[in-house]
């Protein structure tokens, strides 16, 4: 089974080819970061216009890595949403365009999903299971009973922490994106300052990451207005352990409660080394394990999109050529056991 996964939610364009749902035969990822830093974040419609000037490469160097023809793919797998509207339609088209010139069947898929099944590629998924969502728009626990099954019983009810690490990047005036950068300095410095942390009430899942960025900011206006100088490395490392401590706890209270087998860490932010550390170390002695996907495929790419593909191909999902780029897709819309 050959399936591509083509993903343009936001600003990577990325095309993947991947064997059985498992092994990557090509993955080929254009970030467009340079273009989108000195606006200090990602401008949706230069995100667009990149995608439509990278895809039509990317599709050709993906090809080629797999050594494999178009007509050679048992489907085509594309993020639907949730993203930035004008960029997912880029990807969409594309992913319809070859399909339809192809008879190739074509797949749509929700971007969390992807970043879930990322795992899958690292290893095989073990239900029932938790993953830990982390990225540049989700935090999210997702309890998964099988395959295609996605019960989010916590979420972010504001930013997300992948946002929260972004913003107070920003105000210590470090590049775009933050989260690499204070992860960095993070592991230079003590967490001397005392940050709050949002457990909300008792026996919830769900998270809150603008409290303690108003904090962060707060800390360095007042230091400012003051003439001290705050010490980065300090501010960076109480911020990450305050989002680490809060992302941890819960997820071994929902690993207790649901007697998961696995967790898995998904999203950009679970490139963060202070986080991959720290459920590594805390889960080292139960029977739980920990999946960790490498760097590359914790941020945006397509293997993970033709990974979770893969899945639907096998459960019969298709969509037709009326799919269309949805910014606000849910998760649920692929549990059919809800339905
Ligand atoms: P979503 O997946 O929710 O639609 P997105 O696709 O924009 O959002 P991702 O690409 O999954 O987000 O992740 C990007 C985010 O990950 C950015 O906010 C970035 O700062 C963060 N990030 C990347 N590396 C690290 C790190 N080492 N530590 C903390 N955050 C990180
Ligand atoms: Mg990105
Ligand atoms: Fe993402």
């Amino acid at each position: 089974q050959l399936i591509m996964g083509i993903e343009t939610s936001c600003d990577e364009t990325a095309i993947a080819i991947v064997k059985n749902g498992r092994e990557i035969l090509a993955n080929v990822v254009a970030s467009q970061i340079e273009s989108h830093k000195r606006f200090g974040g990602v401008v949706p419609e230069i995100a667009s216009r990149h995608h439509v000037e990278q895809i039509t490469l990317v599709l050709e160097e993906a090809l080629a890595q797999a050594n494999v023809d178009v007509k050679d793919l048992d489907a085509i797998a594309v993020t639907e949403g949730p993203g930035l509207v004008g960029a997912l339609l880029i990807g969409v088209n594309a992913a319809k365009a070859l399909a339809f010139a192809n008879g190739i069947p074509l797949i749509g898929v929700h971007h969390i999903a992807g970043h879930i099944y990322a795992n899958r590629l690292v290893t095989e998924m073990n239900f029932p299971l938790l993953s830990l969502v982390v990225s540049g728009g989700h935090t999210e626990l997702v309890y998964m009973k099988e395959h295609g099954h996605f019960e989010v019983i916590g979420e972010t009810r504001d930013d997300a922490a992948g946002e929260a690490y972004d913003k107070v990047a920003r105000t210590l005036h470090l590049p775009y994106p933050g989260g690499p950068h204070i992860d960095r300095l993070a592991h230079e410095g003590k967490a001397t300052i005392d940050l709050p942390r949002a457990w909300l009430e008792d026996g919830s899942y769900d998270f809150s990451f603008s409290g303690l960025k108003s904090a962060v900011i707060n800390v360095v206006h007042n230091a400012q207005q003051r003439g001290e100088e705050i010490v980065p490395e300090e501010l960076a490392a109480s911020f990450q352990e305050s989002v680490i401590d809060v992302l941890v706890t819960k997820t071994q209270r929902a690993v207790k409660e649901y007697g998961v087998k696995q967790v898995l860490l998904a999203g950009g932010v679970a490139a963060n080394k202070g986080l991959r550390e720290k459920l590594s170390t805390d889960f080292a002695d139960s029977d739980v394990e920990i999946v960790i996907p490498p760097l590359s495929l914790c941020t945006d790419n397509a293997a993970m999109i033709a990974a979770a593909g893969s899945i639907l191909y096998e459960k019969g999902q298709r969509a037709d050529l009326t799919l269309n780029g949805n910014p606000g897709l849910e998760i649920t819309i692929h549990n059919e056991s809800r339905k």
